[in-house]
């Protein structure tokens, strides 16, 4: 078994039980389709813990001055956020409702950080009122907005300013570029003059270090060699001209995941190992202190934590062409596919020890030609009513999920050790209507009292 999840496609607790179901943190997921229904998100504590528990380790053994913020976008919820906090970590939030809940839920704000490129007043009100460890400031506008919130609310505000540091990553290769066409963060040839102006004018601003985040399911290590290098090149450039020696460094998150048998993703004691040397040595060579570290990882802590089962429904041969099955689930639970032409693996749950395979075309139920969730597929003879497991969707899908069509949104369990919990319930066809209103000149059929 691979140490690191996210080498893996597979979570850590997959087994097969001897009725030839796929069972996941010792739940059969057959059983989980009838109890709690399906479509149905199921993550797996240990390997969820497992992931956090291999980043806190591998960082915090090369270098102590670290600290793994959770990147809460790909994934997060309340008992996600316990969790989280009973291991340690820290949290970058990405909106008002992220830092609503990561607050709510106790994280210690002191570990909270805040990015995106047009935070609104009332979100940054939030983050000042509240004394978070850091905003990652990606614009003018915002810089000017935070200071004169931090100003009205007497507070002195901690910040990191997001760069763009001419990195673009792929999966497999990044390039160097001079110039990146980038909605987030500064380019490099302004952040002196932003430094002037924090300096003279933005004075209830704390400036900390820099950020950066080159890009998500990078497999190409050497890139963070070179963002570190330049990072270090600009705390040491603005040492020698400002005066002003960072204490802080944000390399980001975006360490790859395996979706597939040929992806290859590198573990994360390569990942610490290549951050850490080159911030030894850049900052021995540069002369500079050496700043704490903190990176932003999503993707490779929840992603290969997470399963969806779905139920296959009606199916579609194409003669000669192509055999679809139907899932009862698809674009608005799992977006990726639709939007990025993501590849994933699956299996039919009540069938592992099936022999006999057939190649499909697993296609989802909303209403959209391009709602393919998986092409070409060799599974085994799939028919309805049969379940469908697809692996590696614990980052970017509950997250990133919707309510096209009006399908309510999956539930989400947790499972561990033979028990499985609700951690968000399923939506129903009331709850996600329930913030409709029908103006009164408009009222003149009486709602009915269907009950779903
Ligand atoms: N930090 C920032 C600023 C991001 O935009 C993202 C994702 O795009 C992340 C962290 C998390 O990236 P990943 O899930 O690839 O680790």
């Amino acid at each position: 078994m691979e140490k690191f999840p996210n080498k893996s496609i597979y979570p850590i607790t997959m087994n097969i039980n001897s009725r030839g179901h796929l069972e996941i943190g010792g739940c059969s997921t057959v059983e989980l389709a009838s109890k709690f229904g399906t479509p149905l998100y199921i993550i797996d504590e240990d390997t969820l813990r497992t992931s956090i528990k291999n980043y806190k380790q591998e960082f915090s053994s090369r270098y102590t001055n670290s600290l793994v913020l959770y990147g809460s976008k790909a994934f997060t919820c309340e008992a996600v956020c316990h969790i989280l906090q009973e291991e340690e970590l820290g949290i970058d939030v990405v909106s008002g409702g992220e830092l609503y809940l990561a607050l709510k839920t106790g994280f210690n704000p002191s570990k909270i950080y805040f990015n995106g490129n047009n935070k609104s007043q009332e979100e940054l009100v939030l983050a000042v009122e509240n004394n978070i460890g850091g905003v990652i400031v990606d614009n003018l506008y915002e810089l000017e907005l935070l200071n004169q919130i931090a100003i009205s609310k007497s507070k002195n505000c901690s910040i990191l300013l997001r760069i763009t540091p001419g990195i673009e990553c792929h999966t497999h290769e990044y390039i160097k570029t001079g110039q990146i066409d980038s909605k987030f963060g500064f380019d490099l040839t302004q952040v002196n003059d932003v430094i002037e102006k924090i300096k003279t004018r933005y004075r209830s601003l704390k400036l900390e270090g820099l950020h950066a985040h080159i890009g998500s399911q990078i497999f190409e290590l050497n890139s963070y060699a070179d963002l570190v290098n330049i990072m270090l090149k600009l705390y040491k450039e603005i040492k020698t001209k400002y005066g002003i020696e960072f204490t802080k460094m944000n390399v980001g998150g975006g360490i790859g995941i395996k979706y597939i048998e040929k992806d290859d993703p590198p573990g994360i004691d390569a990942a610490a190992d290549i951050i850490t040397k080159t911030i030894n040595e850049s900052s021995k060579t540069l002369g500079i202190n050496k700043p704490m570290l903190l990176l932003e990882p999503g993707r490779s802590i929840v992603g290969t934590a997470g399963i969806t089962i779905y139920q296959i429904g009606s199916t579609k041969e194409v003669p000669g062409i192509r055999k679809y099955i139907s899932i009862n689930g698809g674009m608005a639970d799992n977006p990726r596919p639709a939007m990025y032409k993501a590849i994933y693996t699956a299996c039919i749950a009540n069938k592992m020890l099936e022999k006999n395979k057939d190649v499909v075309t697993v296609a989802g139920r909303f209403c959209e030609s391009g709602d393919i969730l998986i092409k070409d597929i060799e599974l085994a003879q799939p028919v309805s009513g049969d379940i469908l497991a697809v692996f590696c969707t614990g980052a970017y899908n509950y997250s990133m999920s919707g309510n096209y069509n009006l399908v309510p949104k999956p539930a989400c369990v947790l499972v561990k050790d033979g028990n499985a919990d609700i951690i968000i319930e399923r939506e129903t066809y009331q709850s996600i209507i329930s913030l409709n209103h029908v103006p009164s000149r408009l009222l003149k059929y009486k709602n009915t009292s269907l009950n779903k």
